[in-house]
């Protein structure tokens, strides 16, 4: 497959060089080579991609929804038919098995642009009547929208943060990680195909400095990120300083607990998918799976059996079901909390080591007997380390499961009923899940509380994020002065 781009952006409708840009190579994860290389952008590149969708943005917020929403699902039917092209594309640039990206990156995107193209055509203001008077809302566009991405799903966030921005009539400009910079280049160019005006999606390259860059400029008046939380420090403060809307997705240290009355293949299954799907590289991840003393060694021990069933191997072969970290600077990153782990008297119960092969491999790992203070316990690492921790009592629990500076995800597994929904009314987090893990549909609101994040994005809170509302005070009688 082809994986070098025409070009490094994707500006005004059409593919953008600048050499004098800093180069990015592009590293195959699973064996280390260089795939191809981009640009970072210049500023005159980014001048460029902010004046094209600065110019472009009032044409299209004027037209009717219906007319954006088709064009939206019409990229969406798009990328659903060249799926497997593009999920080629997302092995290459992530590294995750093909056995994902066919089913979750470019359909998940296709998703998004389906549901918000759908939605486009229902945002509406209301009518408040005051006595004779009357208020009129009207939902209005934003206007320029920067979207920034992390490297773990490239196509998904270039959808996620694109769909809802389009449909409410902005434009957008989105800097994928330098990690991983093909996939939102393939959207651009679909979304034109499908009839979008030229300058209404933009992506451009860059590092931090690129990303910043677009925060601070005037013209830009909503900036999503998903990134880590200090990543999000300096980018939310940035925005606050030109008063910018603001949705931010970022990192995690999810709990999962799991009562002694679950069902133990299904939370086996839960806690696999909540930690080594994407090689642990979501930031949703139940990490300190909490499990009942009394089913601890059950646990373990289906989990090591199910463990020992991965397919670990060539991402491009549809039989590989574990692929390599995205790049050797997280395997390194993963490796460290490991060694932590040991040295800080976790018992490792599975893997530990990295793979005897090219590439960034790393084995499923996990920890038992981890203490609620140790470092494995506390930061989020995004690879594939699960913590298993001990408990007892259900209040006892919960007070450690919340004792986190993240509210991104929670799950629980259980069999009672009416603890399952105490448990997930007590959970401080955006999203929880109840005898299931990662669900991620379009049409549920994603986010986090605490420092995971602010705003959500899919569903129909999305809206919230990418418009305004202006009311309309309309006087149908004299206007009373007192002078
Ligand atoms: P980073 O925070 O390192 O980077 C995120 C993005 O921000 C990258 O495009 C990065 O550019 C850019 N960036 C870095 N510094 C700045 C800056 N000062 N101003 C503007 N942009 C900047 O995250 P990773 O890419 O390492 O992704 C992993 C993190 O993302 C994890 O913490 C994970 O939990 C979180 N995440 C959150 C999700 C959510 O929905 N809540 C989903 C997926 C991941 P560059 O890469 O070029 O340096």
């Amino acid at each position: 497959m082809q994986t070098q781009p025409k070009a490094s952006h994707f500006i005004n409708g059409e593919y953008v060089e600048d050499t004098a840009g800093t180069p990015i190579e592009v590293i195959y994860a699973a064996t280390g080579e260089k795939i191809a290389q981009v640009h970072s952008a210049t500023p005159a590149i980014v001048e460029q991609a902010l004046d094209a969708a600065r110019a472009a943005w009032p044409a299209w917020a004027a037209m009717s929804g219906t007319e954006r929403g088709r064009i939206l699902r019409r990229a969406a039917d798009m990328i659903r038919d060249r799926n497997h092209e593009l999920s080629v594309l997302e092995t290459y640039d992530t590294g995750k098995p093909y056995q994902e990206t066919i089913a979750v990156d470019a359909t998940s995107g296709a998703d998004a642009l389906e549901y918000f193209g759908g939605m486009a055509a229902t945002l509406t203001g209301e009518h408040i009547q005051l006595g004779d008077d009357w208020v009129y809302t009207r939902r209005e566009a934003l206007g320029v929208c920067v979207g920034i991405g992390a490297w773990n799903y490239p196509t998904q966030i270039a959808c996620w943060k694109g769909a809802p921005a389009l449909a409410c009539g902005n434009s957008m400009v989105f800097k994928p990680s330098e990690t991983t910079p093909l996939c939102a280049l393939k959207v651009a160019e679909i979304l034109i195909d499908a009839g979008l005006p030229k300058g209404i999606y933009n992506v451009i390259q860059g590092l931090g400095d690129v990303g910043a860059a677009l925060v601070t400029d005037d013209r830009v008046d909503k900036v999503s990120l998903t990134g880590s939380v200090p990543t999000g420090r300096k980018v939310y403060a940035a925005a606050a300083a030109g008063i910018k809307h603001v949705t931010m997705e970022l990192g995690g240290k999810s709990p999962m607990i799991v009562f002694e009355d679950a069902d133990i293949e299904n939370a086996v299954g839960g806690a696999i998918l909540g930690n080594f799907y994407s090689s642990g590289q979501v930031c949703s991840n139940g990490t300190r799976v909490f499990v009942h003393k009394d089913i601890k060694e059950a646990f373990l021990k289906r989990l090591s059996e199910r463990l020992a069933t991965a397919v670990i191997g060539d991402p491009q072969d549809p039989d590989t079901n574990f692929g390599p970290m995205v790049s050797e600077r997280q395997m390194d990153i993963v490796l460290g909390y490991i060694e932590k782990g040991q040295a800080e008297g976790a018992r490792l119960v599975y893997g530990g080591k990295r793979l005897d092969r090219d590439g960034f491999y790393l084995e499923p790992t996990v920890f038992a007997d981890v203490k609620d203070d140790m470092t494995i316990a506390r930061e989020e690492i995004f690879g594939p380390v699960m913590a298993v921790l001990d408990f007892e009592d259900e209040a006892d629990v919960m007070k450690r499961a919340n004792d986190t500076e993240f509210g991104l995800a929670a799950g629980v597994f259980t069999n009672d009923l009416t603890r399952a929904h105490r448990v997930a009314a007590g959970f401080e987090a955006g999203t929880c899940f109840i005898n299931s893990y990662n669900d991620a549909p379009v049409e549920a609101p994603f986010g986090g509380s605490k420092n995971s994040g602010v705003g959500r994005e899919n569903s129909k809170a999305a809206i919230e994020h990418y418009s305004q509302l202006k009311s309309v005070y309309v006087r149908m009688g004299d206007v009373e002065a007192p002078f």
